[in-house]
């Protein structure tokens, strides 16, 4: 079973897949929790090279290239392979991402990024996408909380809600896909909810 996390900077969705994997781990499941960009060796330095490199650098295709290019390797290298060894793997962003903040965010177009996308993977898709919906600038605040460093948080609040209407029109397109949640709700009510959605699916 292969879940996906989405959602703007700040919605809370390493927490979530930290106490999911928790709480599924608690239920006798073997889970591999992953993240993008990164997840491999090869990865990470891609992450590192887009983190040290702000957009002023990086222009929008090379960015798009980069994290496709980081997809591709954390398919094929890790999410696959654990798949195939029946374990539930918990991503931390996935190709959604790239369509929000590369397609939208930056204007290179949703379907251009998408398609991409699906040629780094393979087409391999997750199961169920948790989108933790969380206003912009309330995600901005809580990373700034938790001291976390925000590469785009120079950037325009309508940059921001250009992202967050992409994972919204996308949850809408395919319904039966997703999760989505307020992330504004108590961190264990959110766990609660999306452990029970999964251990549906499990059957
Ligand atoms: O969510 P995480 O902290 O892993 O993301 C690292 C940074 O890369 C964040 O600032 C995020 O907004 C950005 N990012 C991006 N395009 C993506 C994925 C993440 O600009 N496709």
């Amino acid at each position: 079973l292969f879940i996906a996390f989405e959602g703007g900077d700040g919605a809370g969705k390493s927490t979530q897949a930290a106490a999911v994997q928790a709480a599924l781990e608690s239920l006798g499941r073997t889970v591999l929790r992953t993240r993008e960009p990164g997840g491999t060796p090869v990865g990470e330095k891609l992450r590192a090279l887009v983190l040290e490199h702000g957009h002023g650098e990086i222009d929008a295709r090379t960015e798009a290239l980069i994290f496709a290019a980081s997809r591709a390797a954390h398919v094929q290298q890790v999410i696959v392979p654990a798949l195939e060894r029946g374990e539930i793997v918990l991503c931390d962003r996935f190709i959604d991402s790239s369509v929000a903040y590369q397609g939208a965010g930056r204007g290179l177009g949703i379907d251009a990024v998408r398609d991409l996308n699906l040629w780094a993977t393979g087409e391999v898709l997750p199961d169920l996408t948790v989108l933790l919906d969380v206003d912009p600038e309330q995600g901005r605040d809580r990373r700034a909380a938790n001291g976390e460093e925000d590469r785009l948080e120079s950037e325009p609040d309508d940059f921001h809600g250009r992202i967050r209407a992409a994972f919204q029109e996308l949850a809408a397109a395919r319904p039966d896909h997703y999760l989505v949640l307020d992330g504004r709700q108590e961190r264990s009510a959110l766990t609660k909810a999306i452990v029970a959605r999964i251990a549906g699916m499990l059957g």
